[in-house]
């Protein structure tokens, strides 16, 4: 399928320019990396024949909008199961919309995914497991096109990391290509090292691979007045949208490198916008409050 996912140069601060690889724009609900991701696990559930997608994340997660916006537009019946107690919001609301179903599930029994799936799939032939966020060599795969679909390349690129599929495939991605580039990945959450140990998971080679791990804010969908300042200016002098999850920790990232000296001046960089901007609503209130 044709996507459309160009790259812009912007200039914010430290940054001068940085491109961005705008896969945000793919799908307003099938988004970023979820689309690279989910690309591969539905032409692998079609091909078996599988009917219904079963998946997992949280209240909050885009992984489950893209889901249930990819299982309706081809003809998949889509389930999944939600991370807490029963809750409302507008991330649910359009799973809902897009015809998933939603099982909320205690902490304790959403850690054990697989027997989840097999304690209310065992009787049906045609349901289909995906792991939370996606995470699969099919996902990989799906992100190392990524790589395939630049213009020049890049002396550096950054990505934003949960589970590190996405960044996983941009590393394959690169090192089959035999690019000079070096992949630095920003995880979003606490003690960011388990990243690496996921990447080599699906790519052994990890010379070309940087993570920082001191950019999390304190931890997943956790932020700081300091990253929401930073996002309300970014947004507002880019033009750029970031959500406060993934996207705006990572050019909060690349920006204070930059002013660290961490890059050459001529130094080409491309930072990835892996969308998920449903995210935002995840964060109003604190938005709301710091915008005044
Ligand atoms: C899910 C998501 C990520 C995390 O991707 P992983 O492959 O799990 O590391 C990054 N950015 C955005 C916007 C996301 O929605």
């Amino acid at each position: 399928m044709q996507i459309y996912s160009p790259v812009q140069a912007i200039h914010f601060e430290h940054l001068h320019p940085i491109w961005v690889k705008r896969d945000d724009l793919i799908d307003p609900y099938i988004s970023g990396n979820k689309w690279r991701k989910l690309q591969y696990i539905l032409a692998d559930a079609q091909q078996r024949g599988q009917k219904h997608l079963v998946t997992f994340g949280g209240a909050y997660s885009n992984h489950l909008v893209a889901t249930a916006a990819a299982a309706s537009r081809h003809g998949f019946q889509a389930t999944a199961f939600v991370r807490g107690e029963a809750v409302e919001n507008e991330m649910l609301l359009l799973c809902k919309l897009f015809g998933m179903q939603l099982i909320f599930v205690d902490r304790e029994s959403y850690q054990d995914k697989r027997s989840l799936f097999d304690k209310h799939f065992f009787h049906q032939e045609d349901a289909y497991f995906i792991d939370e966020g996606g995470a699969s060599a099919e996902a990989v795969r799906g992100c190392a096109a990524i790589i395939d679909e630049l213009p020049l390349a890049y002396d550096h690129i950054f990505c934003a990391a949960g589970t590190g599929t996405t960044a996983a495939g941009l590393l394959q991605g690169i090192n089959a290509q035999q690019l000079p580039t070096r992949l630095h990945v920003v995880p979003v959450l606490k003690n960011g090292d388990f990243i690496a140990d996921e990447i080599a998971k699906y790519e052994s080679n990890l010379n070309q691979l940087t993570l920082h791990t001191d950019y999390h804010f304190g931890g997943y969908a956790k932020t700081t007045p300091q990253l929401l300042k930073f996002m309300a200016a970014f947004v507002s002098q880019t033009g750029l949208l970031v959500d406060p999850v993934y996207t705006a920790k990572l050019f909060f990232a690349i920006n204070d490198l930059a002013g660290k000296g961490f890059f050459k001046k001529d130094d080409k960089i491309l930072a990835i916008h892996t969308g998920g901007l449903l995210g935002i609503w995840g964060m109003q209130e604190k938005l709301t409050q710091m915008l005044g």
